[in-house]
């Protein structure tokens, strides 16, 4: 059985990304960018002002107050008639471009000035340059201001905007399916009869893979029969990445792993040594057995929820990562205190759900009321897992624990 670290690392070998393609620059938020961005202006393109207030020349005001002749108004685009000769001034807003012969910005709030006048008293005695702010301050033409590999978030993509990039080039969204499999399943909306229960799985891996920013197909129930299944997987194959929940443990009817196999996926691990979720499959179709080409990957996750869950953050979401080029690609940990003593005794590293909160103190986190892998109740009531090691152990408050958010 692989530990969790040799379960990733396997992944990491198996999984690469994804061509990149060029999307809209609306739809691009969570992507990568897959190529570096030169600006193709400076920014700001020209000199500008920073207030609402007067355009100056620094030297008539370094004895304020001084009154200055006003010579013209100034409104953010608009472009600056005339030249700003000694004791003159330009009424000017944030924004419009700097006039000929100004230096300096005073704010309206230091100047004596009626509305409709043609005369100002400055009060303050600028330096040159003050509330000016330079043509390429920001940048200049032909600068490479974003690289390949930056996250797309809502400051990246504001500044795409600046540039002008309304198409940009992106490692793209994979389409991950979403399969469950088990005869006592029904849809959501239906009733359980005698021995069923609602698929809880398909809706909680569909928010999962929309929070990773991949694109969730979900695919319904597959029964634990060989035709079903074979048919719901090869409609699974079409997607980049296949998430299947159940029959991949060691019961009469898990006919997951050698259905997989019979569809032409390559298992690369079955079992890793982490609870919740040993059980966990994981395979490639490789190119050569791809009907266009392009490989596969498939996660065989067990069905109790919370396996599926935490499997699914740790090994599905490190896959989507490193196809969709996030860095790093390895579930993010963070060292938090304890906020309540915890006893471990697992055989295994454990993932157990808890809740991450700031104190005055700085984040503290609880283990939440967790009775094993099918309780979704009291996972619901967290936001993370703590990674507790093998092994007896007493863990006090304020110890430090390694914790991954969701
Ligand atoms: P399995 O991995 O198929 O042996 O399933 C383990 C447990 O998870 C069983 O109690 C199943 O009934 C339950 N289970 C399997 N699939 C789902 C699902 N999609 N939604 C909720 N529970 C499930
Ligand atoms: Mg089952």
């Amino acid at each position: 059985m692989l530990s969790f670290d040799e379960a990733i690392a396997a992944i990491l070998n198996e999984v690469e990304p994804r061509p990149a393609v060029e999307v809209s620059l609306d739809g691009s938020l969570g992507l990568v960018l897959a190529a570096d961005i030169t600006c193709d202006v400076d920014s700001p393109p020209f000199d500008k002002s920073q207030m609402d207030g007067f355009a100056v020349r620094a030297t008539d005001t370094s004895n304020a107050p001084t009154t200055l002749h006003v010579i013209e108004e100034l409104t953010a685009g608009n472009v600056p008639q005339r030249t700003v000769g000694p004791g003159q001034a330009t009424r000017i807003m944030t924004g419009a471009p700097m006039p000929e012969g100004a230096d300096a910005v005073v704010p309206i709030e230091q100047c004596d000035f009626a509305e409709g006048s043609d005369s100002v008293t400055v009060n303050s005695s600028p330096h040159s340059g003050a509330y000016v702010i330079g043509r390429g301050a920001s940048m200049v033409k032909g600068e490479t201001v974003l690289s390949a590999g930056t996250p797309l978030t809502a400051a990246s993509m504001g500044l795409l905007a600046e540039l002008g990039q309304a198409r940009v080039p992106v490692f793209p969204r994979p389409m991950v399916g979403i399969l469950a499999t088990g005869d006592e399943l029904v849809p959501v909306d239906e009733s359980p009869g005698p021995g069923q229960i609602r698929n809880s799985n398909q809706t909680m891996l569909v928010a999962q893979v929309a929070n990773t920013g991949a694109e969730p197909r979900p695919l319904g129930i597959a029964r634990d029969e060989r035709g079903d299944l074979k048919s719901k997987i090869a409609q699974g194959l079409e997607c980049d990445v296949l998430c299947l929940s159940g029959g991949v443990s060691a019961g009469k009817l898990d006919l997951v792993p050698s259905e997989l196999e019979a569809a032409g996926v390559r298992q690369v691990f079955h079992k890793v040594n982490v609870k919740p979720g040993k059980p966990v499959w994981f395979g490639r179709l490789d190119a050569d057995r791809s009907p266009d080409g392009r490989p596969r990957w498939i996660f065989g996750l067990p069905g109790n929820p919370v396996s599926s869950m935490v499997c699914f953050e740790l090994f599905v979401r490190t896959a989507l990562r490193r196809l969709m080029g996030i860095t790093p690609e390895e579930p993010p940990t963070i060292t938090v205190r304890l906020e309540t003593p915890h006893s471990t005794r697992g055989d295994r590293p454990t993932y157990f759900p808890a809740r991450l909160r700031w104190t005055v103190e700085g984040a503290r986190v609880t283990p939440v009321n967790w009775q094993g892998s099918f309780d979704l109740r009291a996972t619901a009531g967290a936001n993370s897992m703590i990674a507790f090691p093998a092994g007896e152990r007493v863990f006090d408050k304020d110890d430090p624990v390694e914790v991954i958010a969701w």
